[in-house]
């Protein structure tokens, strides 16, 4: 089992004989599964030391959204990464962010439009808290999936911008048998609603032919809401191709391109995205 570390001195401490070697973090808000996993082996693939935190981050969650019903499964977390990490930093929400705590990192760039139109509090409170996770570990390494495309761009730019002394890495997503990504959220899913989740892999890529096909961005777009409400979504909040670096509005697929969406079934939301 990993050790299990509370506090940012005791992490600092820990790490303090582990230096020679590089560390990996991978930072997560726990409800592990197959997809943080390998993000995880990627850590270790890159570094000798391998630290994951578990975060359920108060400040990227909006007060209607699920921050209380969020699952916090600590003791099967562990057991999956026996093994595979050496360190599991799990912090109380007063040991990150203490009494009377007021700053916060405002990104600009990659974290305008998308996810802020409909989550306006979300990439402050990301950056915020992947900044002071950094700060607490000074990893070489900090690992992050493509399944939160939006957010990996925005770390980059976080990271680049504020000159950390780290190297991010993006790691593809990892999907279920009929294409779903995996996300913790998909626990909260009925099982007719994961029959409807599952289509919405299949939508994108349909969009995705399209696009490639017919060259009108905006059509393709406007066909994969169509097919989402179709599908028994319950809500489409996006479906957008954009430029693959910077997620700038694009008319044409000369530059790499990327397809990203945000949908609701009930009270799950849900994003995926692909690469164009
Ligand atoms: P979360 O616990 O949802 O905050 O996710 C922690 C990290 O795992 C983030 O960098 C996510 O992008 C990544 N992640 C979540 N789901 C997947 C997946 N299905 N495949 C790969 N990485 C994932």
């Amino acid at each position: 089992m990993p050790q299990v570390i509370a506090t940012v001195s005791e992490l600092r401490t820990a790490l303090a004989s582990r230096r020679s070697a590089r560390i990996g973090m991978v930072p997560t808000m726990g409800a592990l599964h197959a997809g943080h996993l390998s993000l995880v082996d990627s850590a270790k693939k890159h570094a000798g030391t391998v630290v994951v935190s578990i975060f359920v981050n108060p400040t990227q969650f909006a007060p209607h959204e699920d921050f209380d019903a969020y699952p916090r499964t600590l003791e099967a977390d562990l057991e999956k990464l026996a093994g595979r990490a050496d360190f599991v930093f799990a912090p109380g929400p007063r040991e990150m962010y203490p009494e009377g705590h007021a700053t916060s990192i405002a990104v600009g760039g990659p974290a305008q439009g998308l996810e802020s139109d409909f989550r306006p509090h979300f990439f402050a409170g990301v950056a915020t808290v992947v900044a002071k996770l950094l700060i607490a570990a000074s990893p070489d390494i900090a690992v992050f999936g493509e399944k939160d495309y939006q957010q990996l761009l925005v770390v980059k730019r976080l990271v680049r911008d504020l000159g950390l002394p780290v190297e991010v890495i993006g790691v593809p997503t990892l999907r279920e048998s009929d294409g779903l990504a995996m996300s913790s959220r998909n626990a909260y899913l009925s099982a007719e609603e994961r029959r409807v989740a599952g289509r919405l892999n299949a939508i994108l890529k349909d969009a995705i032919s399209l696009a490639r096909a017919g060259g009108d961005l905006r059509a393709a777009e406007a066909a994969g809401v169509e097919a989402l409400w179709a599908a028994g979504f319950d809500h489409v909040d996006y479906v957008a191709i954009r430029d693959a670096q910077s997620l700038d509005h694009i008319v044409s697929l000369e530059r790499p391109a990327r397809i990203l969406a945000a949908v609701k079934i009930g009270k799950t939301r849900l994003i995926d995205n692909m690469a164009v």
